[in-house]
């Protein structure tokens, strides 16, 4: 296969965060805050949203990863979705979450007793759930714009809020969330490059042979992106360590 083609996969991605960059950029923020006012959410304090298993990982933005490593550096890992493989079976990933502890639900490494330990310190994504501007797959399989998380399945509803609080709200999601995109096109064109360079290219079967061994608890090497270099991780699919190499 020509190197430009094996390489397609980092560009391709890159031109469809972009093509979201510009949908995410023209959405009107009026229709956002009438959902935010419709919607009334207000948190009922259930912590949910501070689990894996209700919510996925905490996406960190590249400041937030660093702050978090200055002053809890235990408290950080890779995110734990792998978005290429290399031919010689390197995963790549696009940053940093916070690490979760070994409970039954994966609560963040802040939470304690159902509460934030780090509530004033807590990174954007946490500031403004559940509000959200994606585009995602509805159960059927329809793509949609999503502007609450877990609609219905945690917190309180119609409650008044004010058209002040729901524009400053919606304002602050359209912001995070073209952060984001910014950093994950940053993270596609760095892999990208750095594939050019060293003559490397996602190879789908190395990507599942190295699921397989992870499964096994065979012990994988990471690249973690981050301020447009690429951090060097080992993982085991259950402890997750940076290597002080390259
Ligand atoms: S940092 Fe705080 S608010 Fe964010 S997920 Fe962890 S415990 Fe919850």
């Amino acid at each position: 296969m020509p190197p430009a083609l094996k390489n397609d996969l980092p560009a391709r991605r890159l031109r469809e965060r972009e093509r979201e960059k510009e949908a995410l950029l023209k959405f009107p923020v009026e229709e956002l805050v009438n959902i935010i006012m419709d919607v009334g959410f207000s948190c009922d304090l259930c912590a949910k949203c501070c689990t894996r298993a209700f919510n996925g990982h905490v996406l960190l933005l590249d400041d937030e990863a660093a702050r978090i490593k200055d002053r809890y550096p235990a408290a950080l890992e890779p995110v734990p979705f792998f978005d290429f493989c290399d031919q010689e079976g390197t995963f790549y990933v696009s940053g940093y979450t916070i690490r979760t502890v070994k409970d039954k639900v994966g609560s963040c490494w802040f939470l304690e007793r159902g509460r934030c330990t780090v509530y004033e310190f807590r990174p954007r994504v946490c500031r403004i759930y559940p509000y959200m501007l994606h585009r995602e797959p509805d159960e059927s399989g329809r793509v949609d714009w999503r502007q609450i998380s877990g609609l219905n399945q945690h917190g309180e509803y119609h409650r008044e809020i004010s058209r002040e609080y729901a524009n400053q709200i919606a304002r602050d999601v359209i912001a995070f969330e073209k952060a984001v995109l910014e950093h994950e096109i940053a993270f596609l064109e760095a892999t990208g490059s750095f594939f050019a360079r060293k003559g490397l290219f996602h190879v789908r079967k190395m990507y599942d042979n190295q699921i397989k061994r992870l499964a096994h608890g065979i012990s994988v090497p990471v690249r973690v992106y981050s301020h447009g270099s690429f951090d060097q991780w080992i993982t085991d699919g259950k402890v997750t360590k940076r290597q002080m190499v390259e």
